[in-house]
């Protein structure tokens, strides 16, 4: 369920997830994942770096087999190294725009690979509180089976099966008043399927549908009357606004043969000043596995220049 694959079809290495879920608890950031994001960006200026945000990156520039810079919606910039952090099939197709520096990633292999599913998610802000929520609940919607393989099928599913994240259970930050937020995520398929159209009809019935399955259970059943904010994000959303490759919620699909070192590697083979990190390359989807890949590509930098000193 974790991983974005059909938990029928995934490598059961991922059932260790839940059962360290339940061994040894989970970590709850104050403030939610946006605190790290906060606390690695104050770190990075501390350090005397420089973040430019608002300038999307449009092509990585490269001559005689070095990446020599970057041309953003703005201007051209130089770099000795550059780390790329955008989804890796989206770097290859975009950013990257001579076949040579593609590595074996061209078009028709991205095309070829398999891809994690998407996910649809509404948030809310209720007016009040609602005990019978834990921080992470899982919603087994009916018929479970059939419904959790639509995504991979390429539709939604009659009956879903939810994901509901109540962070104000225990942290009184994430709301401004005596409510609760959730963010109650169903899975959907990927862009690639090319079966639903994103738009305000499928929205609606879609959040409709879920508010209705939630309205089934024990003690939220006057939910609906106490929204107070409602919002969502779709697959079209993750592609428009992350450059998530096909809309997935965790890039290439982790299927035995794209599992791990079957990975892409963050090492570009054509030009050896350019890396990768991110959900779709080794070692792996998931914060956790995305923040190995970007210290894997730190040691990597660093075990290169002092070879160089
Ligand atoms: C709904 C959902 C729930 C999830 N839940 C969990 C969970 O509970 N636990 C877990 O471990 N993982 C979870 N994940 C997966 C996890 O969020 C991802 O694996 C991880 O964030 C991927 O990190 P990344 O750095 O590869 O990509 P991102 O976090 O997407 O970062 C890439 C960044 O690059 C930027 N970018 C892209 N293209 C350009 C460009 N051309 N120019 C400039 N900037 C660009 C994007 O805007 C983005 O900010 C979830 C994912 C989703 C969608």
């Amino acid at each position: 369920m974790y991983v974005g694959i059909s938990p029928y079809e995934g490598p059961n290495i991922y059932t260790l997830i839940p059962v360290v879920s339940q061994l040894y608890g989970l970590w709850h950031l104050k403030g939610g994942m946006y605190s790290f994001v906060n606390a690695i960006s104050q770190l990075i200026v501390e350090f005397g770096g420089i973040i430019n945000t608002g300038a999307d990156v449009e092509e990585i520039i490269f001559l005689n087999d070095r990446a020599i810079g970057i041309r953003t919606s703005q201007a051209i910039e130089k770099a000795d190294i550059i780390v790329c952090n955008a989804d890796f099939p989206y770097a290859m197709k975009n950013l990257i725009k001579d076949e040579h520096y593609k590595n074996d990633y061209t078009d028709k292999k991205l095309s070829e690979l398999k891809y994690s599913c998407s996910t649809f998610i509404i948030y809310l802000g209720l007016r009040k509180k609602y005990p019978q929520l834990s921080v992470h609940n899982i919603y087994l919607g009916e018929n479970f089976k059939n419904n959790i393989e639509s995504a991979f099928e390429g539709n939604l599913p009659e009956s879903p099966t939810l994901y509901i994240y109540c962070p104000s259970r225990i942290d009184d930050s994430m709301t401004k008043n005596e409510g609760e937020c959730l963010n109650i995520m169903l899975r959907v398929p990927n862009l690639f399927f090319n079966k639903i159209t994103w738009d305000d009809v499928t929205i609606n019935e879609l959040s409709n549908k879920i508010i209705m399955e939630l309205k089934r259970i024990k003690g939220l059943e006057d939910i609906e009357e106490n929204i107070v904010y409602k919002n969502h994000l779709t697959p079209l959303d993750m592609e428009r606004r992350f450059n998530a490759y096909g809309g997935t919620a965790f890039g290439l699909s982790t299927t035995l043969t794209q599992t791990n070192y079957f990975r892409p590697h963050f090492k570009s083979d054509k030009a050896n000043n350019l890396f990768f990190v991110g959900n779709s390359l080794h070692p792996g989807p998931g914060v956790s596995l995305v923040l190995n890949s970007s210290k894997l590509v730190t040691e990597e930098i660093l075990i290169e220049s002092q070879n160089k000193d």
